[in-house]
C-alpha cells in the first residue's frame, strides 16, 4: 500500500471517532513526508530535536509538528518557535523550561503529560503522583505560557492483548483522575495520546484521542531509532 493510500485508509477508520492520526515521520526523509501531507496528512510526530529541526524548514509551514520523544531542557529552545504540540513532559524542571522559551516566542505552548504505563523499565514518564504534587504546586500555577491538554503513554512492546487493554485502561484512569481534579473546567485537557501501529485498535477502543503511527504508514524504518533517547 502506498503512504497515500495508508493515510486514507486511516482516515475513513477514524472518521466519526473522537480520534486523531499523528503520522510519525521519524527516521524518514522529508520526501515521504510530502506524500503524506499530499494526502493531506498535516500532523507529524518525530522524536529526536535535532531531525525535527533539521526537516522543518523545508516542508510547509501548516504542518503540525508534535515532539513525542524524551525531550532533554537544553533542547527546548530549538523547537519552541514551532512546535505545536509537545507531548513527552515528563519532569517539572522539563515544564519550566518550556515556560521559559515559549515566553521568550510570546507563545503559549500545549503539552502531554507523559506517564509511565509499561512493564518495560526503559520507558520515560511520571507516575500520577508526581503529576499531582506537580499540578497543585503553586510554581506550577505560576506557569503562564505552557498549556496542559491531556495525557500520553508508551505500552509495553508485547503482543498480549490482555497487557496492553491493562495499561491503555490505567492512562485512561490516570486522564479522569487530573480531568477531576485539576481540569474539570478547561476544556482543552482532553487528549489521550496512545495507541501505535501494532495496537492503535485496541487504543482506540479503550478511549485514545490520538494515535501516534509510524510504520503502518511509512513502512519499516531502516535504522534503529531508539524511541526513548
Ligand atoms: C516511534 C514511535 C511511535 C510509532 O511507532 P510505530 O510502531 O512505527 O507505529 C509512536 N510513539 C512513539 C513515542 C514513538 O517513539
Amino acid at each position: 500500500m502506498s503512504i497515500q493510500e495508508s493515510i486514507q485508509e486511516f482516515n475513513n477508520r477514524l472518521t466519526g471517532s473522537n480520534c486523531q492520526l499523528i503520522a510519525v515521520s521519524k527516521t524518514h526523509p522529508v520526501a515521504l513526508i510530502r506524500e503524506a501531507y499530499a494526502a493531506g496528512q498535516r500532523a507529524f510526530g518525530e522524536n529526536k530535536v535535532q531531525e525535527m529541526m533539521e526537516k522543518q524548514p523545508s516542508l510547509p509551514e501548516d504542518i503540525q509538528w508534535h515532539m513525542i520523544g524524551h525531550l532533554q531542557t537544553n533542547k527546548v529552545k530549538y523547537i519552541a518557535p514551532f512546535v505545536h504540540l509537545i507531548q513527552s513532559v515528563d519532569s517539572f524542571k522539563l515544564l519550566q523550561e518550556i515556560n521559559k522559551q515559549a515566553l521568550k516566542y510570546d507563545r503559549v505552548l500545549d503539552c502531554l503529560l507523559q506517564f509511565y504505563i509499561a512493564e518495560e523499565e526503559t520507558k520515560y514518564g511520571l507516575s500520577l503522583e508526581e503529576a499531582q504534587q506537580m499540578l497543585r504546586s503553586p510554581e506550577f500555577k505560576a506557569l503562564q505560557n505552557v498549556r496542559i491538554c491531556g495525557v500520553m503513554g508508551v505500552a509495553t512492546n508485547t503482543d498480549s492483548d490482555e497487557e496492553l487493554q491493562k495499561e491503555f485502561r490505567l492512562l485512561k484512569r490516570i486522564f479522569d483522575t487530573l480531568h477531576q481534579e485539576f481540569f474539570k473546567d478547561a476544556d482543552y485537557f482532553k487528549e489521550i495520546s496512545m495507541g501505535m501501529s501494532s495496537d492503535y485498535q485496541l487504543a482506540i477502543a479503550e478511549g485514545s484521542t490520538m494515535v501516534r503511527v509510524g510504520s503502518a504508514i511509512f513502512g519499516q524504518r531502516n535504522y534503529p531509532s531508539p524511541s526513548n533517547q
